[in-house]
């Protein structure tokens, strides 16, 4: 299987340069030159079988023959072997035919975990085949930054290195981020916003010598191995629901779109889809380009869903290229066009193909918090903001009964408690497995946001840099 670049002026890589490379040379993503197929028959062979399993599955295609069947099939069973619900992504009926595919039953309660605990995995396991070391540099405004820690803790030949805003993440997430008692994570507070951290990554990503010295790696949301790891459970919870004989559709809440895009990596692959909606807070971009096929970057209004507060969603690009044909000129000229103007309009053509398959809708603060106290009223369960939205999203637009509608739930309600118990007066419980994160003790480096600082922080701790490993000094844990 071969990887080309949706701009179309980097060289076709395969499963594990992707992987390790993140964005193409050219600066577009990468996406399978073809898309490996699933029959009918495989897809309801699926049925009643172990979600690992079936993981292993849909995953082999992409790789090709980089890594052995029996080690993929060993990394699956481990990244989702230690998910605290025996069937990994469970689905609950919320209605006659509207169910919620619980993502949140991973260690840091948020969907991140799915992709994440395989992705770390694989890095390391083709690392270590190579002989190679690398350093994983994230910038995270939450959910990533704790996902990443827990998948790459004490991997042998990673270091993770995480970056967040001090004092503009909940207490949870920084605590999934500071907590991790391996050598090989270190968390960084950065006197900052989440676009200074963003800024410094892509600062020190630009800073060529660096980069090759520490070997310096990512894990966003465009990683392509991070999508097929979400593919696979559109296919699971589908498959549940009477898949391939019966046609069902997604409702996701959305941010960079690289969820609802794993959604459409699996209709591609062949599982019948009707519909995937595109559920946002106020950030609202991908619905105004859904209603006038013009993409036009705002600016950014903080939520109480902040996993979904972004002004661009890098996904989107992948989607851009399938509409236009899977021509990169098209692509090059509207990402150009966004970055010199922020904005770029779709063809009527490309508009016409992507609304036969998506649909999209917005929730604002109001809607979300009302959702969160009707559904505790209404079935007795906390579900987290973010999962309201898409709640919220499929209350307003879904009134036919046929196909099933699956909203997907990306968090547990414990993980912003503070946003639950303002919407319904009540904090959601956290899961007695964590009760005790408020009482292990953080490890982090305080940081201003300044890339020079933050470079002279990695060099001392990375391995790949082959310099001996500082060992951070605790600090004492800031105050909530
Ligand atoms: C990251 C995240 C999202 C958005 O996912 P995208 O792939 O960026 O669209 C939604 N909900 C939660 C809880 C998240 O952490």
């Amino acid at each position: 299987m071969r990887y080309i670049s949706t701009r179309g002026e980097a060289p076709p890589l395969d499963f594990v340069e992707v992987m390790l490379a993140g964005l193409a040379r050219d600066g577009g993503l990468y996406v399978p030159e073809t898309w490996p197929r699933l029959e009918p028959r495989t897809i309801a062979g699926f049925a009643g079988r172990p979600y690992a399993e079936v993981a292993a599955d849909i995953i082999r295609p992409f790789l090709g023959t980089t890594i052995p069947d029996h080690d993929l099939a060993r990394m699956a069973q481990e990244a989702y072997g230690g998910f605290r619900h025996p069937a990994t992504v469970p689905l609950s009926q919320l209605g006659v035919s509207t169910f919620m595919l619980e993502l949140f039953h991973g260690p840091t309660l948020a969907f991140k975990d799915l992709a994440m605990q395989l992705l770390a995995r694989l890095m390391d396991h083709v690392l270590a085949q190579r002989g190679e070391r690398a350093t994983i540099v994230v910038a995270t405004s939450g959910d990533t930054g704790g996902a990443a820690v827990e998948a790459f803790r004490g991997r042998a030949q990673v270091d993770l290195v995480v970056l967040y805003p001090t004092g503009r993440i909940s207490d949870v997430q920084r605590r999934m981020m500071t907590t991790a008692p391996d050598d090989n994570v270190h968390a960084l507070a950065i006197d900052g916003t989440f676009d200074d951290c963003q800024a410094i990554v892509k600062g020190m990503f630009n800073h060529h010598a660096f980069r090759d010295r520490v070997r310096l790696s990512g894990v966003n949301s465009i990683n392509w191995a991070r999508i097929v790891a979400q593919a696979v459970y559109y296919v699971t919870s589908a498959v549940a629901l009477g898949a391939p004989h019966r046609k069902v559709a997604f409702t996701v809440p959305t941010g960079n779109f690289g969820d609802v895009y794993a959604g459409y990596v699996a209709l591609r692959m062949g599982l019948p889809i009707d519909r995937l909606m595109i559920a946002t807070n106020v950030n609202d971009i991908l619905v105004r380009t859904l209603a006038t096929g013009a993409y036009e970057v705002r600016e950014v209004m903080p939520t109480t869903s902040p996993s979904m507060d972004i002004q661009v969603a890098s996904n989107f690009e992948r989607l851009l290229f399938e509409a236009n044909g899977r021509d990169p000129r098209t692509v090059r000229s509207a990402m150009g066009s966004l970055a010199q103007s922020r904005r770029f309009a779709l063809s009527a053509r490309a508009l016409a193909e992507i609304r036969t398959t998506f649909a999209a809708d917005h929730a604002d603060e109001e809607e979300t918090a009302a959702t969160i106290r009707t559904v505790l009223r209404e079935t007795g369960r906390f579900v987290d903001p973010h999962t309201a939205v898409a709640l919220a999203v499929t209350e307003k637009d879904v009134h036919d009964s046929s196909p099933p509608m699956i909203v997907l739930s990306t968090a547990h309600p414990a993980k912003f408690p503070d946003a639950v118990e303002a919407a319904c007066g009540i904090r959601p419980p956290v899961p007695d497995w964590l009760a005790d994160l408020g009482d292990r003790p953080e490890r982090v480096t305080s940081l201003p946001a300044d890339q020079i600082a933050v470079e002279k922080t990695i060099l001392a701790a990375s391995r790949a840099a082959n310099v001996v490993v500082q060992k951070f000094s605790p600090l004492p844990a800031a105050s909530p």
